[in-house]
């Protein structure tokens, strides 16, 4: 987990552009970013990936799904986002430590 990336993040080790934090969870952009808006949300706590959650991630994952429309509509995307959990490599997932993409074209 020393390795984790996200983790890093998290500690403040690594610089991400941050757009919301709490005791539990963190928002920052992606650094490639595949639309003009485009932030992701993880947890503080290291889990690995969605299929790695559990019933003690239920409020966790909760959360942070209804933390995406707040914190879109703050990144101006009024009129709709999309959101992507890549899970797996056969998802394509490359950072294996859980985030939910937020992206779009502001209004
Ligand atoms: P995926 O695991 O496929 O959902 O993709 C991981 C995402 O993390 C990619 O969109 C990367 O651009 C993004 N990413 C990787 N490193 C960083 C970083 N240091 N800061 C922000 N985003 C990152
Ligand atoms: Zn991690």
């Amino acid at each position: 987990m020393s390795d984790c990336i996200f983790c890093k993040i998290v500690a403040g080790q690594i610089p991400a552009t941050k757009i919301y934090e709490d005791d539990d969870v963190v928002a920052f952009h992606d650094i490639r970013p595949i639309a003009p808006v485009h932030f992701m949300l993880i947890p503080k706590l290291h889990v690995d990936s969605l299929a790695h959650c559990g019933p003690e991630q239920q409020v966790l994952l909760g959360k942070m799904l209804l933390l995406a429309p707040k914190l879109a509509q703050e990144q101006g995307l009024e009129k709709g986002f999309k959101t992507a959990i890549n899970t797996g490599h056969g998802g394509g997932q490359e950072v294996f430590h859980l985030h939910v993409h937020v992206f779009g074209h502001p209004a």
